[in-house]
């Protein structure tokens, strides 16, 4: 299998292939630039179907990662781990702290932090045998007392884009009487409901499981919609919280919406949506940039928690966007292009 001609390679500074026979563990460590720091990405844990999966997928999450962070204006780099095998029956004790051992071998160029299929219990599992973890402290703030667990961080920096988003494209600073559909109502999406039903928007839901859609029904007024149907509402800003590839060749003539905000990682299917998407009019804010909150929220934990400079740290997404609402604008190009320009300039640097 190729490695350094794969595409998805582009210019990592190290990738790591990690085994040990007695738990099984077989993982691939990405470090794809630490031009600003020390590597900080997920630890995912996912039964690729093959090694070339798996390989591709931790380049590119770690790429992404870069962009993200730097974007943000954190001092880390990007990187990324993914864990060959399937969470619910291969991840052992045995095999995590292996894996712990394989970071810890890495001095701390590349941080770990959890990911789809692992957990902050994991986190904190691994975190005895190497101090290169992160999001596992206990910290109180006004948008949750949480374990290491970033959505609240990442929920209100959602909140902040999209009133820049708002500002830009509809000349709004209230989100009084602003109509939101938001695709996925788990961690991010119904602790960012709340911040719009509190800011006076109106809400329509849809998740494929029926328990936060009726709460967010009975608590925020939420008009309770199809999960197909979420894409054609008549509203102001369609918030994606659910998952990746939601914007494409199906669904984006059926939205009505200007705006396009929301938490999901890799909305565009394609880079050509975001093309398609600005030929329509519609406002697509950059799924890294808007939903950089949880990664922030990790930073300040690394550098000391105050609960103050986060807020004030996620606020600045809000003048990140409007930057690249700006260039976009100015170049005609799409707003996905314009954030990678801005993070390349900040990371190259
Ligand atoms: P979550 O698993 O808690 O919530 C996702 C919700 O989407 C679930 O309620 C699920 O039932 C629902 N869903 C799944 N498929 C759906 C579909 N087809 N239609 C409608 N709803 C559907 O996840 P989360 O932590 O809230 O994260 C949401 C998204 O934001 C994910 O894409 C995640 O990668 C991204 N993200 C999260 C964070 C964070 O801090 N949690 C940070 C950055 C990005």
């Amino acid at each position: 299998m190729a490695v350094f001609s794969l595409s998805d390679f582009a210019d990592h500074e190290q990738v790591v292939f990690c085994s040990d026979e007695k738990s099984g563990l077989r993982a691939i460590i990405a470090v794809h630039n630490s031009n600003l720091g020390p590597a900080l990405g997920g630890c995912r844990m996912w039964a690729y179907a093959s090694e070339e999966d798996a390989v591709r997928d931790v380049l590119r999450l770690s790429r992404g990662m870069t962009y993200k962070s730097a974007m943000a204006r954190l001092k880390l780099g990007g990187g990324k781990a993914v864990v060959i095998g399937n969470p619910r029956t291969d991840k052992t004790r045995q095999l995590l702290q292996a894996l712990a051992r394989a970071i810890d071998r890495l001095n701390g160029r590349y941080i770990a932090a959890e990911d789809s299929g692992t957990c902050v219990a994991d986190m904190k599992l691994m975190r005895q045998i190497t101090p290169h973890i992160a999001g596992i402290e206990d910290k109180p703030s006004d948008i949750g007392m949480r374990s290491g667990d970033p959505s609240p961080a990442t929920a209100y920096g959602v909140f902040v884009g999209i009133r820049a988003a708002v500002k830009d494209k509809l000349g709004r600073d209230s989100l009084a009487g602003l109509r939101v559909a938001v695709q996925g109502i788990g961690n991010v999406g119904f602790d960012l409901a709340c911040q719009l039903h509190a800011a006076g928007a109106s809400l329509w839901v849809a998740d494929i499981h029926p328990q936060q859609l009726l709460r967010a029904r009975d608590e925020l007024a939420a008009t309770v919609v199809a999960a197909d149907e979420i894409y054609a509402q008549d509203v102001d800003v369609f918030a994606p919280c659910a998952l990746g590839a939601v914007l494409n060749d199906k669904t984006i003539p059926q939205l009505k919406a200007q705006v396009v905000a929301g938490a999901s990682n890799n909305q565009l299917a394609e880079t050509r949506h975001g093309v398609d998407l600005m030929n329509r009019g519609i406002l697509y804010v950059p799924d890294y940039v808007i939903n950089a909150g949880g990664i922030i929220d990790i930073y300040h934990e690394r550098i000391g928690f105050d609960r103050a400079a986060l807020v004030r740290h996620i606020d600045g997404i809000y003048d990140n966007l409007m930057e690249i609402f700006e260039r976009a604008r100015q170049e005609e190009r799409p707003t996905g292009e314009v954030a990678d320009v801005i993070a390349e300039e900040r990371f190259r640097r």
